[in-house]
């Protein structure tokens, strides 16, 4: 049997729950308070610009009142010191990872961070406010709108990122509900291309079924020990799951 050389980290809300950031299922099924279908839907943008810039106005402000948690610093410390292939590929639209120092790492739905435009597609790094009809840097159109990737939209580099699957040893899901795909997929494409399959999570997920091993709790203390733990094998005789 192989070692562990090639990892594959996906993140969800659940990382981000003990830095003050509300999940996306919240009680009552509610994201912040709204439907999710009224804020994360092109139709719901096309229908009420004014409210769907607002949430996320209010979301990329209350990034200023947070910080990183263990779970971030853990995942930096893991780029930073693993000699081996890593890509964290997060759901996240918050900027913790970053701000943790993780550099092999990218948004697949997307930054609050950022602006998209309508009309051309470029997009630009954003802070404050971005109220509707916002001129685009690039081709002047106003046009600009969140750079979140909503609901039927396709998420961002998957070509990276299935190509990244294809070549893992080892993926490892934490804090997602593994409710939204293609992301709920990616344990078992990677499990197709013989990859072992780790989850940490709050509580068991939608996917809990599709991995190896499971391990319930919180982000904060489950992922500084996992971390701890990889960066403690030798490289090849790492066997997860197994004694
Ligand atoms: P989700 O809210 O659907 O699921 C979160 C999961 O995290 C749940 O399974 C929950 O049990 C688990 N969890 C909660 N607290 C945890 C903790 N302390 N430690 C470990 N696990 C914990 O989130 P999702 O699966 O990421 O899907 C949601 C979508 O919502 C994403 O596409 C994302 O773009 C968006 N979103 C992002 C943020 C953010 O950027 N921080 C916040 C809310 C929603
Ligand atoms: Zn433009």
């Amino acid at each position: 049997m192989k070692g562990i050389r090639n990892i594959v980290v996906l993140t969800g809300a659940g990382i981000s729950a003990e830095s003050g950031i509300a999940t996306f299922r919240g009680p009552g099924g509610l994201w912040e308070g709204h439907r999710v279908e009224d804020v994360c839907t092109p139709e719901a943008l096309a229908a009420d610009a004014e409210l769907v810039h607002r949430f996320y106005d209010v979301r990329r402000a209350a990034l200023a009142t947070v910080v990183p948690n263990a779970a971030h610093d853990a995942l930096a410390r893991l780029d930073a010191e693993w000699p081996g292939e890593l890509l964290i590929v997060t759901q996240n639209v918050d900027d913790l990872h970053e701000r943790a120092a993780a550099k092999r790492m990218l948004h697949m739905h997307g930054e609050l961070r950022s602006a998209l435009c309508a009309a051309c597609g470029s997009r630009e790094a954003w802070s404050g406010d971005l109220p509707p009809g916002s001129a685009c840097g690039a081709c002047g159109a106003g046009a600009l709108r969140p750079d979140i990737v909503f609901f039927g939209e396709m998420p961002y580099e998957m070509e990276r990122i299935e190509a990244a699957l294809a070549r893992c040893d080892l993926f490892v899901s934490i804090g997602t509900s593994g409710a939204v795909y293609p992301a709920a997929g990616f344990v078992q494409t990677a499990r197709h291309y013989g990859a072992e399959t780790l989850e940490l999570n709050l509580d068991p997920s939608a996917g809990s079924v599709f991995f190896a091993e499971s391990r319930m709790g919180a982000a904060g203390v489950l992922v500084p020990d996992w971390v701890a733990e990889v960066l403690g094998w030798d490289g090849s005789t790492f066997r997860p799951g197994r004694s």
